[in-house]
C-alpha cells in the first residue's frame, strides 16, 4: 500500500483496550469523532459540518502537513532514508518514500517511529487551538484501529457507512482503481467495530440531500451535548 497518510495514521493503532480513558492533553471544545471507511463520506459530511459552524481537525490533511518542507519530521525522515525520497522541489515524494520505507521492516517501523509522534503532537495542537465553546470534529479515518485517537473524550462518534458497490463506484470515479481500493477496505476496520464505538450512524447510501439532511439532525443534537468535566485522577498522558 502506498498510502503514506493512511499508514501514518493508522499505525497509531494497536488495539482499542483503552478507548474510553480521558487523555489529559484535550480538555477543549466538545469532542466530536468523525469516522467511516475509505469513501463512505467522511470528507463531506465534515464539509457540511463545518459549514454549520463546526471546526474541523481532519487526521489525513495532519498527516501531510508534519512532512511539508521545513517541517521537522521531514528533515529527520531524509536523514534516514536519504535524498531521493524529495522530488525537484524538495517536496515528499510519497510512492519513492514508500518503495524504500515499505522494503522491509526496520524501514516501516522507522517511518512510523518518525511520523506517528509529529502526526499526535500536530493532531493534539489543532485540537488546543479551537475555542472552547466549539464543537471539534475529530475526522480521523482509522479511529477505531487507533489507540490514540480511540482514547480521547468524545461526546458522540460519528460513523459514516455506505453499501460497498456504492464506494467502489464514488472512489473509481474519483480515480481510485476497484482493486487498490477494496485492498485498503480489507485493511481497515469493519462496520461492524465502528458501529460498536458510534453514537451516531449516518447512512450516506443515497443522494447527497439525504446525507444533508440527517447531518443537519446530527449537528441539532451535538449542539445539545456538553462536553465532559476532566478530572486529573483519570487522565492519563497520551
Ligand atoms: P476517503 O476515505 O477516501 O477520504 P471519504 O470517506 O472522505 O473518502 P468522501 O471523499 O467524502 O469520502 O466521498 C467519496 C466520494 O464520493 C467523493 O468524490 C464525494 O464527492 C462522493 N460522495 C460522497 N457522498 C456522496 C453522495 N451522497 N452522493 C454522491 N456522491 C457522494
Amino acid at each position: 500500500m502506498h498510502d503514506l497518510s493512511a499508514l501514518c495514521v493508522g499505525a497509531l493503532s494497536t488495539d482499542s483496550a483503552n478507548r474510553r480513558r480521558p487523555v489529559a492533553s484535550v480538555t477543549v471544545g466538545r469532542l466530536v469523532g468523525l469516522t467511516g471507511g475509505i469513501g463512505s463520506g467522511k470528507s463531506t459530511v465534515a464539509a457540511l459540518l463545518r459549514a454549520k459552524g463546526a471546526t474541523v481537525v481532519d487526521a489525513d490533511e495532519v498527516a501531510r502537513a508534519v512532512v511539508e518542507p521545513g517541517q521537522p519530521a521531514l528533515e529527520v525522515l531524509v536523514a534516514r532514508f536519504g535524498g531521493g525520497i524529495l522530488d525537484a522541489d524538495g517536496r515528499l515524494d510519497r510512492p519513492k518514500l514508500a518503495a524504500i520505507a515499505f522494503a522491509d521492516d526496520d524501514g516501516r517501523k522507522a517511518l512510523g517511529d518518525i511520523t506517528w509522534p509529529a502526526i499526535g503532537e500536530e493532531f493534539e495542537r489543532r485540537v488546543k487551538e479551537a475555542p472552547d465553546d466549539a464543537v471539534v470534529i475529530c475526522d480521523v479515518p482509522l479511529l477505531v484501529e487507533s489507540k490514540a485517537a480511540a482514547a480521547r473524550p468524545y461526546v458522540a462518534v460519528v460513523v459514516v457507512e455506505a453499501p460497498l458497490e456504492v464506494r467502489l463506484d464514488r472512489l473509481e470515479l474519483r480515480g481510485v482503481p476497484r482493486d487498490d481500493a477494496q485492498r485498503r477496505m480489507a485493511a481497515q476496520a469493519t462496520d461492524e467495530e465502528r458501529r460498536a464505538v458510534a453514537t451516531h450512524v449516518i447512512d450516506n447510501g443515497g443522494d447527497l440531500e439525504s446525507l444533508s439532511r440527517q447531518v443537519d439532525e446530527v449537528w441539532e443534537d451535538l449542539l445539545t451535548r456538553e462536553a465532559p468535566i476532566e478530572s486529573p485522577e483519570t487522565s492519563t498522558p497520551e
